[in-house]
C-alpha cells in the first residue's frame, strides 16, 4: 500500500591528505556536476581527524541513460579544480559503496512482522535533502525498545497507554521531518534545475505542507534502451585522483569464503545477454561499483562472467536491473567488504 522505494548508489573513499590542504571540520555538498542535470546525483566531502577527508558521491538509481556509470562520475568529480586540490599528494585509504534508501515517507515499508522492528535505514528514515539519517536511526531505535519495554511492563501487560511502535513513530517528530521533505527527492524528476525551483517553493513558501505527494516509481522502470540515449565517454583514471574498479576494490578488503555457490544468483541465465546486453548495453557492467559484471568475448558468443568475489554487498544490482533478474543473496561465511573507519 506504499510507493516503491527508491534508491540512490553512493561511492566513497576515505583519504588521508596533506596537512596543509586538511581543514578539520570542513564540509562540502555538491549537486549536479559532473552528472548531466536530467540525473540526480551529488557530492558530499569531510574533512575529519588525523588529516582524513571522506568523499563520495551518490547518484539517483531512478537515472534513465544505461550508458551512465555511478563510479566513472565519481572519479571525474575528484578531478574538478575545486575537489583536486585536497587530493593531489594525499593517499587512497578505503573504498566502500552502498545503495541509500530515498524513498522517504511515501515509501515507509510495514514496520513491523512476528518477532522484529524494522528501525534506521532499513526502514527508509533518511531526510534526502539534509543527507541525514542517524538522527532517525536513533529515534526509531529508542521509539522501538520503548515501545518493547511497555509490553513488557505491567503497564503493558494491562493495556493502559501502550502504543505499538508505528503508532509511536507517527505520533514523533522523526513522522513529522520525513513528511515535510517528502516531496523533495520526487521534484527531481523535472531534471536538476526544475528539482532545485519546486524545492525552494515547497520548503520556504509552502514550508513542506503542499496538499499534494508526489509518487515514486520503481527505479529499475526507469531505465531507457541503449539507441535511444547518448553515449557517455569518461576519461581515463590517472592512478593518482581517480582509480579503476579493480584497485578499488582491493582497498575495501573485500574476501568471500572460496568455493561457495555464487549469491548473485540470475532467474533467466540468458537474460544478460539476449535483453541487458541488446537493448541496454549491459548496464550491469558499468551500474556495479566492483565490476562484479563483465560480458566476456567466447568464440560461441558474448557471456556474462560474474566475479562475485568482488561483491561490495551494495545491492545495485538486485534494484536496478531492468528485468529484476538479478537475485542479490547472503553470501556464506559472512563474507564481504571490511571497511576500516568507513
Ligand atoms: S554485484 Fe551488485 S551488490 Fe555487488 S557490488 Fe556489484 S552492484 Fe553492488
Amino acid at each position: 500500500g506504499v510507493d516503491p522505494q527508491t534508491y540512490g548508489i553512493g561511492i566513497k573513499e576515505l583519504w588521508e591528505v596533506r596537512p596543509e590542504v586538511h581543514q578539520q571540520g570542513l564540509t562540502m555538498h555538491t549537486v549536479g556536476w559532473p552528472v548531466s542535470s536530467d540525473v540526480y546525483g551529488g557530492s558530499f566531502l569531510y574533512h575529519l581527524e588525523n588529516n582524513q577527508v571522506a568523499v563520495g558521491f551518490v547518484v539517483g538509481l531512478d537515472y534513465s541513460n544505461p550508458h551512465l556509470s555511478p563510479y566513472e562520475e565519481f572519479q571525474r568529480f575528484k578531478t574538478h579544480p575545486e575537489i583536486r586540490k585536497f587530493f593531489e599528494g594525499g593517499r587512497r585509504i578505503s573504498y566502500g559503496a552502498r545503495a541509500l534508501n530515498e524513498g522517504g515517507y511515501q515509501s515507509v515499508p510495514k514496520l513491523s512482522f512476528p518477532g522484529g522492528l524494522l528501525i534506521g535505514d532499513t526502514a527508509g528514515f533518511l531526510n534526502v535533502p539534509k543527507v541525514k539519517g542517524t538522527h532517525m536511526a536513533m529515534k526509531s531505535g529508542i521509539e522501538a525498545a520503548e515501545a518493547l519495554f511497555a509490553h513488557l511492563t505491567a503497564e503493558g501487560q494491562t493495556g493502559h497507554e501502550c502504543l505499538g511502535y508505528p503508532e509511536r513513530l507517527k505520533q514523533s517528530w522523526l513522522w513529522d521531518e520525513l513528511h515535510q521533505v517528502r516531496n523533495i527527492r520526487p521534484s527531481f524528476r523535472w531534471g536538476l534545475w526544475g528539482g532545485i525551483a519546486y524545492s525552494a517553493i515547497d520548503t520556504y513558501l509552502l514550508k513542506g505542507k503542499a496538499p499534494w505527494t508526489l509518487r515514486h516509481h520503481a527505479d529499475h522502470t526507469q531505465l531507457k534502451k541503449a539507441s535511444e540515449c547518448t553515449p557517455i565517454v569518461y576519461p581515463k583514471p590517472d592512478g593518482k585522483i581517480s582509480f579503476d574498479r579493480l584497485s578499488s576494490v582491493f582497498i575495501s578488503a573485500t574476501n568471500h569464503a572460496e568455493e561457495q555457490p555464487c549469491h548473485l544468483r540470475l532467474k533467466d541465465a540468458s537474460v544478460p545477454i539476449s535483453t541487458n546486453l541488446a537493448l541496454y548495453n549491459a548496464p550491469e557492467t558499468r551500474y556495479c561499483p566492483a565490476g562484479v559484471y563483465e560480458i566476456v568475448e567466447d568464440p560461441s558468443g558474448p557471456r556474462m562472467q560474474i566475479n562475485a568475489q568482488n561483491c561490495l554487498h551494495c545491492k545495485t544490482c538486485d534494484i536496478k536491473d531492468p528485468t529484476q533478474n538479478i537475485d542479490w543473496a547472503v553470501p556464506e561465511g559472512g563474507g564481504g567488504p571490511n571497511y576500516p573507519n568507513m
